[in-house]
């Protein structure tokens, strides 16, 4: 069976990673989590120093940009792959509500996409990967032979995050939560390169109403038949 390369993008906590992850799993494709890239780079920005906007700081996480090293490997009791950053575990680092409030900040930035966007290809060079992301349909894999674009109201998907954080012990409030889906979403949409849209040819799925199970099944169906097409 001829492999395909499928694109999820949508807005934050939308379920990207969620679906990308079964999707895979079930294709016995790779998963690759962009977020988690654009995360790392913002962590490090932040150990550093280099967060606060001044342009003093951007220019010199640009000059480090060569010195960070972002790998993912897997795991095999969790099932799923971890993020390294210069060969650290970062994996629960980079899921903070501090470093999502920076991390769209540092996503602006056209070196730092440039770096991730080419070890994103580098990766789908073979093909069988979901990747999500923002860009992955429109800059990454604009040939993708699978688009996904996702979204859902700001309200419900700030609910689950809110949730997601709170099972990880975080302590957060609903409405913090809601105003960095929101900032986010608006930065994301409105940045000079590489910004948030529809691909074209992406299917639009708003689960704002639906199961992740009803989901997973329709967007299972379409793959295979998209795959069954390839022949
Ligand atoms: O997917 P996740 O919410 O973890 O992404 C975190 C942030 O990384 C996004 O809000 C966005 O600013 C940035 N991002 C991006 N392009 C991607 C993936 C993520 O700009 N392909």
């Amino acid at each position: 069976m001829k492999k395909i390369t499928i694109a999820v993008d949508g807005f934050s906590s939308t379920g990207k990673s969620t679906l990308a992850k079964q999707l895979a799993k079930a294709l016995g494709y790779v998963y690759v989590d962009t977020g988690a890239m654009y995360r790392a780079v913002t962590l490090f920005a932040m150990r550093n120093g280099f967060v606060g906007g001044e342009r003093d700081n951007v220019s010199a996480l640009i000059r480090l940009l060569p010195k960070i090293q972002l790998k993912f490997k897997y795991n095999d009791a969790l099932g799923f792959s971890e993020m390294y950053l210069n060969g650290e575990n970062v994996e629960k680092e980079i899921r903070t509500l501090d470093v999502s409030n920076n991390v769209s900040s540092i996503a602006e930035i056209e070196q730092v996409r440039h770096k991730l966007v080419d070890l994103q290809k580098k990766m789908g060079k073979e093909k069988g990967i979901v990747m999500d992301g923002r860009d992955i349909g429109t800059v990454v894999f604009p040939d993708a032979e699978l688009k996904i674009f996702m979204t859902a109201s700001p309200e419900k998907r700030a609910y689950r995050r809110y949730k997601e954080l709170l099972d990880r012990g975080e302590k957060v409030k609903y409405e913090d939560v809601l105003e960095n889906v929101e900032k986010r979403d608006f930065i994301d949409s409105n940045r000079e390169f590489s910004p948030l849209k529809k691909a074209k040819g992406a299917i639009e799925f708003d689960n704002s109403d639906m199961g992740l199970k009803e989901q997973f099944e329709r967007i299972q169906n379409y793959a295979l038949r998209v795959i069954e097409k390839q022949k």
